[in-house]
């Protein structure tokens, strides 16, 4: 019962803040720049700042490859720090965590929701059955879809196997709900799996991932969406909150 007044109350809310957005956004076809609460719009294009957030950090390792002993905190920061000197010459970036501290995840929100003409990348490896190898990337709102597409299909051509890993998906976590920016929060592949595991312990191939990341993102803002296939639908959803889902 309580579920459904939340969803009732839920819709009622977003239908009163689609009818005042109305006025505003004009007829959507184009990018508008800025902060925007649920980025029903198209995929940005022409942004001048990328946030790289490292996933964990401090008290919270994230998982941990029970092959090569690494942590995911460690190797986020890595990688966030590959990305950074990436796309130093044509952005702006923002290293959310620089060094090994924890920082809660809604603190990342606001953080990236005090600014306007950027997107926010979070980097995290996964961890799931020994099985399951490859790269994923998560994203919610409609205007992150197409920088989500492109950095699923960079990292996939980059991983040389990948099996029964899920691709592309479309879930609500607090970085991807939550931000008033576009947001993608990708997983370089499974440290749970012993040959992706030792792949990832490779600076090399690290690397090779940074750039492809990298690559991506200044094709997004050169071209914006195109090519990344049609926009999903919107969906109105009430932000996401601690016990809705880990990450
Ligand atoms: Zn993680």
């Amino acid at each position: 019962m309580t579920s459904f007044w939340n969803s009732s109350l839920w819709v009622m809310f977003a239908a009163l803040l689609a009818s005042c957005a109305g006025s505003g956004t004009g007829s959507g076809t184009r990018w508008s720049s800025g902060r925007d609460v649920w980025g029903h719009r198209p995929g940005p294009k022409g942004f001048t700042t990328v946030v790289i957030d490292a996933g964990h950090g401090g008290k919270d390792s994230g998982a941990t490859s029970p092959c090569t002993g690494q942590r995911e905190k460690d190797l986020t920061l890595d990688m966030a720090k590959r990305l950074q000197s990436e796309l130093s010459g044509n952005f702006k970036t923002i290293l959310m965590r620089d060094d090994d501290t924890f920082v809660d995840l809604d603190d990342r929100v606001s953080r990236a929701n005090r600014l306007g003409e950027a997107v926010l990348v979070s980097v995290h490896f996964n961890s799931g059955p020994s099985r399951l190898r490859g790269p994923e990337t998560y994203y919610w709102r409609v205007d992150s879809f197409g920088l989500a597409t492109r950095l699923q299909r960079a990292m996939s051509a980059t991983s040389p196997g990948e099996s029964g890993n899920r691709g592309l998906v479309r879930r609500r976590l607090r970085l991807t709900r939550n931000p008033e920016i576009p947001c993608v929060l990708m997983e370089g592949g499974y440290l749970s799996n012993p040959e992706e595991s030792r792949l990832i312990a490779d600076p090399t191939y690290r690397q090779k991932l940074a750039t492809s990341i990298a690559s991506a993102i200044r094709t997004q803002a050169t071209i914006g969406d195109a090519g990344t296939g049609p926009l999903p639908r919107p969906i109105y959803a009430p932000p996401s909150r601690p016990n809705d889902a880990r990450e």
